[in-house]
Parts: structure tokens; C-alpha cells; sequence
């Protein structure tokens, strides 16, 4: 008998004898250790007041955030000013020289022009030796709707305390520069405008910004500058808790958020973003409170930020701009963080591919071998990958009606319970898919097709997302090597699943974590269950080594068990869910003058009505349909009702000069709000297209196509001057419009369950203006 053989025989007969208790034990360690792995993903415990001066504290930090996030602090408001006012405060009583720098900021990346006058708070400590500066930042507004504890109060409050840890020891060589942005909401507004013009822009080594996007969970690494490799083995090194992945950073470049950071990132600047993200609910809205804050994730901002800058602030950061190379990077068992350049992927690739050759040819010497059956088997894993993916949308879909007029868009208990609901049953379905292609094709085919398939996508990893490659790369690598040792030594019949169980363990540890973090960051949407599934099957086609071995005689057990559970847990997630004062509904009104016609109507993003919304528009929603006059000349259906004429004074163009070339116009003339709303807006209608912008006497980047238009934010009473060149056929008409942030009249308030999101409860005025 040769070798393959003999292996072949083993891995075909020795499953049945193997008792219930030993699969319901291999199951049980894969769950302990997925939940395990997910519950390593914690910040540290926050360090109470009376913690060592030394230290970064969580309670001290959190004394800040109280005062800066007591109320909404949106740019340009009143309350803005006060936060303004104590940061400037709080830095000069840590002995730092801060000021006020103030400039216009514009959103370059926006379609539509958008600027807004915007004052940062800025500082410096000097250190002891010149060379690059280290930058500390986070933004000190919020939206509206929003006291903005974490986001992003939390940042700012993290970077007093560090600066406050770092007074009491020895001073620093390098220079520590304070950047508390303002209007980062309103489109990074902010930093752009430092970036544009503040002349410490040169002076800066390395950036860290620190971000909130909900009230709790760990602070991930998340973003990092180009070249991060020196930066990631500090972080690794340096700081108590480093969690995040370059697996994460990869997706989250896909996305299209932005932070602060985003500004420094053509600068070519180092650097480092950190934020946390669990409890969704809270971001943008009434819930981002400073009760509702968690001390630990506001402890692990600050771990990263004291243990890095104290690190950095004795290097010379020249070196950081010089490095070249990224790395992958990913924690493991929460709080270790594994690091190697990327360049080793390929290398690490085709080790792989030597090693699945290897095993290929094994196989193929191996008697009873069929290459039809191979080829079968791997087209039998795409097949069940795919069903597993389609049952877990469809199952998510189901709920999404089921549960239509009470779906939390959030990570609350009852999602988590639903989201493990489907993994069940995704479970479930995999294991039956498996048991009956090991009946038809052999474990040894099946077994093959399934590491040629994971090779197949590891492959696709490495060519086109090299940093996430760590992910199968791991696991495939486990897998193919512990087949091999089965094909080439003589194990003892029985013994050969322990082969596969680094594969299994590894998978586990993996994938649980992303399952959770892609579930926190999107919530229980299709692509988040999809994903989960497809990692699922994954994991079940890397362990088939190890799970494989029961060849038909208890998995009607094992699918029958998972279908069980995913019932019990999707029955308790959907009796769960429901909107409570934890977990309220979001809903949204607000109210639209036309100023030329003098009409008004009520305007809703919502589908149904709520106790609130039906008090302006009635308790049964009308059709939505398109409601330009209001919305200056947007043409999306919304769903509206007639208001009542309130006199709000509406916005006011001044005409200073008009110019007319061919069918280029030349406009100079002054916006304001005569109610001093927030935000001002022109739109223009498609066939007048943009040539040039000057706002406040600054040039800004146009974009051509599409409706043409400019927001601009806290302009003030005083209003600003606009000077803009526009092809146009005729005339030029357009429409002005203002945007406050309250509405003109009180209604009952809304009750507990209920909440206004970002953008709800304000009111527009609009006119038409023709030049
Ligand atoms: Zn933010």
C-alpha cells in the first residue's frame, strides 16, 4: 500500500466510530473560542481620578468631556465658542501657548462647493531638540443633533490628559502640536483649512487623530499614512493595548468615510488614526452623551496616545517619512499585535502554492484518486459557498419584513442574537451540505477541492487586497501542512483529524474577530450577514480535515443541533427587538418656507409615521412625491404635508457686479441670512455649470456636471462676499436658500423611544433669485 493510499483509507473509514461526545466537544471548543477571540477585542479598564500623575486617567480625561459635551456644539454656534473658549483655557493651564486660528475651510472631495469659517485651537509644547513635531488631534464640534461625547469630545478630552501625563515626567525632544479642529462635521473643514495655511503644517513628523463613531468598545487602529511600516511596530511594541487589523484599514479605504486625517493623508504625512466604534445609535445622535460614554474606550484612546507620543517624542521622525513598505498587521488574542512587512506576502503565497502542489501530488498518486471527482469537489465548494451566502441574505431578508416597523440599526443585544441566528443557520446548511458531498465524493476529494478552492481566494488576496491576505494565508497554511503530514507519515488510523486542528484553531481565531468588527461597523446589514456566511463556510471548508471525520453517522445530529439554536436565537433577537429609550426610534421632520410664493410644507425622510412625525404630517403617510420649491430645486420624492406660514425672513443676495462674456457670467455679490441660520445654499439649475469659485477671497476647486451648488456654514449674521464665473444660456437663476437648526414651532415633544436624527428638526427658507 503506498502512502496516499493508506491516508486515503484512513480519512474514508475511520470517521464513524467516532462517538457524539467527541464532536459535540470539537463544536464546543470552536464556539468557546470564537466567543473568546471576540471578547479579547475590549479596551483596558479605565484608571480612576486618583490614578498616578504619571498615567493617563479615564475619569480625569472624562471631566473634560463633561464640560466640552454638555450640550450640541455644532460649528459656528454659540456653544462651539464656549467649548473653544475652555479648551484655550485648559492649555494654558498646562503651561502651553495655545491660540485661535481661523480660516475658511473647504470640503474639496464634496460634488457641491462646501466651505464654512471654522476656528482651530491650536498649541505647542516645545521640546527640548528641534526636528518634526508630533500632532495630537481630534475635532471639538459635533452635528447638531448630537452633544458629541464620543465624537468626538472623547478625542479631545484624551489629548488634554496625555499632555497633562506628559508635564509630570521629563520633557520631550521633539514638539508636541495641539490641533483641536473645528468643523470636521460640516466636511472637515477644519483641518483643511490648517492644512491650506497654518505654517506649522511643515514642521509635523507624525500624525495620531483620535475619533469616536458610537459611545463604546475598543479604540482600533483603523487608518494609518503611507509607509506605516516603522509606525505599526511602534504601535505593536510600544503601546499596552494595540488592537486593529490592516484587513480593516483595506476596507475602510474602500469606504467612503473620512476623518481629520484624511486631510493630512496628501501631505504625505506619517500617521496614525484611532477610533472607537461600538454602539452606533449614539453616533450623530441625542444618545452621544457624556453618561453614555465608556470610560474604557476613552482609556484606550489615551493608552495609545501617551505610550506613542512619549515613544515618538525621543525619536528622530525624519526616519518615518524616509521608510518605505506598509505592513500587514492584526491582533490576536486582543491586545498582541502580529506584524511582518507586506513584502512577505507573495513569498508567503507561493510557499503556499509549493505546499498545495505538494499535497496535489500526494493525492494524485494516491489509489481510488478520481480527478473528475477532484474537479467535482471544488466545483461542489464554490456551489456551497454560494448557497450558504444565499441563505444567510435570504434569512436576513426575511427578517427585514418580519421585523419592518422595528429593525434597530444597530449593534444592540437583540442584532447580535440575530446576527448569531443566521450564523446557525448557516451553520446548519453548510454541515448538510458537506455531509452529502462526503457521501458522494469522498472526504479525501472533498478535502482537496476545499484547500483548492481557499488557495483559489487567497490567490485573489494576495494580487488584490495583499494587507488582508493574513486572513486565509494562516489558516490555509495550517491546513495544507497538516494534510501533509498525514499523506506522508503513517499516522495511526483515528489520529489524523488532530492534524487539522491548527488549521481550525487559527480559522477561528481569524475570522471571529472580523465577523464582530464588520457587524459593529456596519450594523446588521445583508453584507455583514453575507460576510459572516461566507467566513463560516470558509472556516467549515479549512477544518474539513478536522471535522470531517464523522462521514455521515452524526451529522444529522450537528445540523439538526445549529438548526435548533438558530430558531432559539432568532425567535428571542426578533422578540427583542423593539424601540425602547435605549434603542429609539429614529425618525426625522423638518420644516421648508418658499419665501416667493409664500407656502410651506412639512417635509419627512421617513417611511412611516411615529406619535411625533404624525403630529405635522398626519398619521398616515402620503405617497412621496418631488418637492423642488421647497428643497431648492431638488427633485427626489419625499414624503410631505402642508405647514402653516410662519414669517422667517428670507435669505438676502446683494448684487455688487454682474458681468456678461459670451455666455460666461461673472457674478460678484454677498449672501446672508437674515435669521442668522447656520448654513446658506445656492443651487443651480443643470445647465448652469460652474467655471470658477471665490469664496471670502479664496479660490476653491470646482467640480463640473451635475447640479451645480455651494453650501457654506457659520458665515454669521454679516454674511459672505461670493465671486463666481458660470456658463449659462440666458440669464442666471438659481436658488438661495438658509438652513437652521430648530424648528419654528413646538409641537408635544417627542417620547422616550423615539429620537430626531442628524439633519431632523430644522428649517429651510428658499428663494429664487435670477441675475
Ligand atoms: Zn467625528
Amino acid at each position: 500500500m503506498n502512502i496516499g493510499e493508506q491516508a486515503a483509507t484512513h480519512s474514508e473509514s475511520s470517521g464513524s466510530s467516532r462517538p457524539f461526545l467527541f464532536f459535540f466537544m470539537l463544536w464546543s471548543v470552536i464556539i468557546a473560542l470564537a466567543v473568546f477571540s471576540v471578547g479579547a477585542l475590549k479596551p483596558p479598564a479605565p484608571l480612576p481620578a486618583s490614578a498616578p500623575e504619571s498615567e493617563f486617567s479615564a475619569a480625569r480625561a472624562f471631566a473634560h468631556v463633561a464640560r466640552i459635551a454638555h450640550i450640541p456644539h455644532p460649528l459656528g454656534s454659540a456653544a462651539d465658542a464656549e467649548a473653544r473658549e475652555y479648551l484655550l483655557a485648559q492649555l494654558s493651564q498646562l503651561g502651553i501657548q495655545a491660540s485661535i486660528f481661523s480660516g475658511l475651510g473647504i470640503d474639496p472631495t464634496a460634488h457641491l462647493v462646501v466651505a464654512g469659517k471654522t476656528n482651530n485651537v491650536v498649541g505647542r509644547l516645545p521640546g527640548t531638540s528641534g526636528g518634526p513635531a508630533i500632532l495630537l488631534m481630534a475635532h471639538y464640534d459635533s452635528v447638531y443633533r448630537a452633544s458629541g461625547a464620543g465624537d468626538d469630545a472623547g478625542g479631545v478630552a484624551a489629548i488634554l490628559e496625555i499632555l497633562r501625563a506628559i508635564h509630570t515626567g521629563p520633557p520631550l525632544q521633539r514638539d508636541v502640536i495641539v490641533l483641536f479642529t473645528d468643523g470636521e462635521e460640516a466636511g472637515l473643514l477644519g483641518a483643511e483649512a490648517f492644512a491650506h495655511s497654518h505654517p506649522w503644517l511643515k514642521d509635523i513628523g507624525l500624525v495620531m487623530n483620535f475619533e469616536g463613531r458610537g459611545d463604546r468598545g475598543p479604540s482600533l487602529l483603523f487608518e494609518t499614512g503611507m509607509n506605516n511600516a516603522p509606525l505599526i511596530e511602534a504601535v505593536a511594541r510600544v503601546a499596552p493595548h494595540p488592537i486593529g487589523s490592516s484587513l480593516f484599514y483595506e476596507l475602510y479605504k474602500i469606504l467612503p468615510n473620512d476623518t481629520d486625517f484624511t486631510v493630512f493623508r496628501p501631505a504625505g504625512i506619517p500617521g496614525l488614526n484611532f477610533a472607537f466604534g461600538e454602539g452606533l445609535e449614539s453616533y450623530h445622535s441625542p444618545l452621544d452623551t457624556p453618561q453614555n460614554l465608556s470610560l474604557s474606550s476613552l482609556q484606550h484612546h489615551g493608552s495609545y496616545g501617551l505610550s506613542l507620543t512619549r515613544h515618538f517624542g525621543q525619536l528622530d521622525l525624519t526616519s518615518l517619512r524616509n521608510a518605505h513598505g506598509d505592513d500587514v498587521f492584526f491582533d490576536w488574542f486582543g491586545s498582541r499585535m502580529i506584524t511582518y512587512s507586506q513584502s512577505w506576502v507573495l513569498p508567503g503565497q507561493v510557499l503556499v502554492t509549493v505546499l498545495w502542489a505538494l499535497l496535489l501530488m500526494l493525492d494524485f498518486r494516491s489509489l481510488g484518486f478520481s480527478k473528475r471527482r477532484f474537479l467535482l469537489a471544488l466545483a461542489a465548494c464554490i456551489a456551497m459557498l454560494t448557497l450558504t451566502a444565499v441563505t444567510a441574505a435570504l434569512g436576513w431578508w426575511l427578517l427585514t419584513v418580519i421585523l419592518a416597523n422595528h429593525r434597530i440599526l444597530s449593534d444592540s443585544p437583540a442584532n447580535l442574537l440575530l446576527l448569531n441566528g443566521l450564523i446557525f443557520l448557516s451553520a446548519c446548511v453548510c454541515t448538510l451540505a458537506l455531509s452529502f458531498l462526503r457521501k458522494r465524493l469522498g472526504n479525501q476529494h472533498l478535502l482537496l477541492g476545499a484547500l483548492t478552492l481557499v488557495w483559489i481566494l487567497s490567490w485573489a488576496f494576495t494580487l488584490y487586497l495583499p494587507s488582508g491576505s493574513y486572513l486565509l494565508f494562516w489558516p490555509l497554511l495550517l491546513a495544507l501542512l497538516g494534510n501533509i503530514v498525514v499523506l506522508a507519515r503513517r499516522t495511526s488510523p483515528g489520529t489524523e483529524w488532530s492534524s487539522g486542528l491548527p488549521a481550525l484553531v487559527a480559522a477561528v481565531l481569524l475570522f471571529a474577530p472580523v465577523v464582530y468588527l464588520v457587524y459593529v461597523f456596519l450594523t446588521l446589514q445583508m453584507i455583514a450577514v453575507v460576510t459572516s456566511a461566507i467566513l463560516l463556510a470558509l472556516l467549515l471548508l479549512l477544518s474539513t480535515q478536522a471535522l470531517g471525520l464523522s462521514a455521515g453517522a452524526h451529522r444529522g445530529w450537528e445540523s439538526g443541533t445549529f438548526a435548533a439554536i438558530a430558531v432559539a436565537l432568532l425567535v428571542t433577537g426578533a422578540a427583542l427587538s423593539r424601540y425602547t429609550p435605549e434603542h429609539p426610534r429614529p425618525d426625522s421632520i423638518v420644516y421648508s418656507l418658499n419665501a416667493d410664493d409664500n407656502t410651506a410644507v412639512w417635509i419627512t425622510y421617513d417611511q412611516e409615521a411615529d406619535e411625533f412625525t404624525g403630529q405635522f404630517i398626519g398619521a398616515t403617510f402620503p405617497q412621496p412625491h418631488p418637492v423642488p420649491n421647497y428643497l431648492a430645486g431638488l427633485a427626489r420624492p419625499m414624503v410631505s404635508g402642508t405647514a402653516p406660514v410662519i414669517a422667517l425672513a428670507p435669505p438676502l443676495l446683494e448684487n455688487l457686479e454682474h458681468t456678461k462674456d459670451g455666455n460666461i457670467h461673472r457674478l460678484k455679490f454677498k449672501v446672508r441670512s437674515q435669521r442668522n441660520a447656520e448654513v446658506l445654499l445656492l443651487r443651480f439649475p443643470e445647465e448652469i455649470q460652474p467655471v470658477s469659485v471665490k469664496i471670502a477671497g479664496r479660490d476653491v476647486p470646482i467640480h463640473k456636471g451635475g447640479r451645480f451648488g455651494v453650501t457654506l456654514y457659520a458665515m454669521g449674521e454679516q454674511g459672505v462676499e461670493l465671486e463666481i464665473a458660470v456658463t449659462a444660456p440666458s440669464t442666471v437663476s438659481f436658488w438661495l436658500m438658509d438652513r437652521s437648526y430648530s424648528l419654528p414651532l413646538n409641537k408635544e415633544p417627542r417620547l422616550a423611544n423615539l429620537m430626531g436624527i442628524d439633519g431632523s428638526d430644522e428649517s429651510y427658507v428658499c428663494r429664487k433669485y435670477t441675475l
